[in-house]
């Protein structure tokens, strides 16, 4: 194997292929700076998803280590905290150029860890690129307020870093999620410890040695790794003062309830159940290929996906155009140019996907088109799901009521809007929806009566761009989606607001001793 001077994890020498086994290397911590390896007794294999081939080992990171990366971000905070928001922007500038450097390789990391193609993981590294990129500019949007509230009197609001700050990582978006967090987190004078999903590290800890590179001061980030324990840990940390979390409802409510029992602030983006409803007057071609790609793109691992198609009426007769569009769709190997639809993470989701699938037709549903059992010649022990369409279902499915978080399409039928509305609006959850149609007036009434964080009209994934919030809806979104990630929700939730109202006399006049309230 090459050295690597980070040896930050298999990540730093990707093959860029399938096709060569290397020896994994084990992934490290990154704590005060430094790439360092575990004393783990506990842990977890990286397989490739297209060949189950082991990529590297995570470590279930130890109680010491993890006290070393919070003591490593306390240590650091007064100097960061201290250091001018113009250099702070410097680094990062370097940070978004060093982005953009190495995006490739962090693409690659991305396929060959999660098994997304590397187109779509190019487009991963973008969607947090451009958070970074937005975090360059928040020296204009970090400005308190000020007024001269009477004579001699003024009152000064200030943003104030919240301190150390803790992120706990999904594995669906392993470059996007952290940077939805650590630019923001530290832009604005915070320290950072952040644990990404221990099921694909690697982008992440190439983002680590980017920052390095750009000049962050020791101990400003740093990376632990590891699952439950590592994430009560965070929970219960004193000196933590925030935990930002993407993933799962089992987890995400449980993460929400601890850290918020602890004192903390919690944002904690949780599941998804997306919509897509097809107005008889839509454009066929466009809606068709939009919901192919956004049901299909990424097997169905993102938390955008549309995995539920609402037929309004006659647009039930475009079924069967849709499901020879789905069958097109290459599944392949990540890397393979021609590649569509890469393979799940783990042999347990593509179980677990397979076995929702199978009590569709159990329950009644029909399954129109079947990737269960999908083979890929060239790669015999991938975990692939083909392109899946279930008709004929009804909301107490398991199929309907569970996020399936795989390439399957549910599709239900429904006479009116209206009606459609209300089906959408019953679901528990409230990530996304989209509504396809030319007609204005409908669209109006959609965007108005529907409940989610995120509605397209026309557009399949509707992720807004970092100057909005990505925020969300009913069970989708802890706390009643109170805090919500990135644009300017995203710095209030990693900065403390102190107000000060000072008076500096310009003459002595002196009111005597006043032991009531102000009144006039
Ligand atoms: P996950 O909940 O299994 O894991 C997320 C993180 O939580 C990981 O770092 C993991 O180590 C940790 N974790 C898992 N179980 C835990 C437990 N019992 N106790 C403490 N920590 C635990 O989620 P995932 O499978 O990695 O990601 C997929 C999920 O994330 C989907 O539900 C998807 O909808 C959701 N997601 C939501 C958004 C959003 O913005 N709403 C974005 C991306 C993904």
């Amino acid at each position: 194997l090459p050295a690597t001077t980070s040896a930050a994890s298999t990540a730093s020498h990707f093959p860029n292929t399938h096709d060569k086994v290397l020896d994994p290397i084990d992934t490290k911590n990154f704590i005060d700076n430094e790439f360092t390896n575990s004393a783990a007794i506990e842990w977890f294999e990286v397989h490739d998803p297209a060949t189950n081939n082991i990529v590297t080992r995570v470590p279930q990171t130890t109680g010491d280590e993890l006290r070393a990366a919070v003591v490593s971000a306390e240590t650091a905070f007064p100097a960061w905290r201290a250091t001018s928001i113009i250099a702070r922007q410097q680094i990062m500038f370097k940070f978004v150029h060093l982005i953009r450097v190495h995006w490739d390789r962090l693409a690659a990391s991305i396929t060959l860890e999660q098994g997304k193609t590397f187109k779509d993981a190019k487009g991963d590294v973008l969607r947090g690129l451009q958070v970074a990129e937005t975090a360059c500019g928040i020296t204009t949007q970090l400005t308190g307020e000020l007024l001269e509230v009477a004579k001699d009197m003024e009152t000064r609001s200030y943003r104030e870093p919240l301190g150390v700050v803790a992120a706990i990582c999904p594995f669906n978006f392993p470059a996007m999620i952290p940077l939805w967090c650590i630019p923001l987190a530290i832009v604005t004078g915070n320290c950072i410890v952040l644990k990404p999903s221990e099921r694909d590290p690697g982008a992440a800890l190439i983002l680590a040695e980017l920052l390095q590179e750009a000049g962050l001061p020791k101990g400003v980030l740093n990376i632990v790794h590891g699952s439950r324990d590592t994430v009560n840990f965070l929970l219960d940390e004193p000196c933590i003062k925030a935990i930002s979390f993407v993933g799962s409802n089992n987890a995400g409510e449980y993460i929400y309830s601890r850290g918020s029992a602890n004192g903390k602030r919690v944002q904690a983006n949780l599941g998804a159940k997306n919509h897509a409803v097809v107005l008889p007057d839509a454009d066929t071609d466009h809606t068709l290929n939009a919901i192919v790609g956004a049901a299909f793109g990424a097997a169905g691992q993102r938390c955008m996906a549309l995995s539920v198609l609402v037929m309004v009426g006659e647009s039930k007769k475009w079924l069967p155009d849709l499901v020879e569009r789905a069958k097109q769709l290459v599944v392949n190997g990540g890397f393979e140019k021609d590649c569509d639809v890469g393979p799940v993470v783990s042999p347990s989701s593509k179980e677990r996907i397979e076995s929702v699938i199978k009590s569709a037709g159990e329950q009644g549903a029909s399954i129109l088109l079947d990737g269960r059992g999908y083979r890929v010649p060239k790669y015999p022990n991938g975990n692939f799901v083909g392109p899946t369409v279930i008709t004929n279902v009804t909301t107490n499915m398991r199929c309907y009521k569970e996020e399936i978080f795989g390439p399957v399409l549910v599709c239900v039928s429904v006479p009116t809007l209206d009606e459609a509305v209300r089906l959408v609006n019953r679901n528990e959850y409230g990530n996304g929806v989209a509504v396809f149609t030319r007609s204005g007036p409908a669209a109006s009434y959609f965007q108005k009566n529907i409940e989610a964080g995120q509605v397209g009209i026309n557009v399949p994934i509707p992720v807004p761009l970092p100057m909005f919030s990505f925020s969300g809806n009913k069970k989708s979104i802890a706390g009643g989606g109170a805090n919500t990630f990135y644009g300017k929700p995203g710095l209030n939730f990693y900065t403390q607001t102190k107000t000060v109202t000072s008076l500096w006399r310009s003459e002595n006049t002196g009111t005597g001793k006043q032991v009531v309230m102000p009144s006039h």
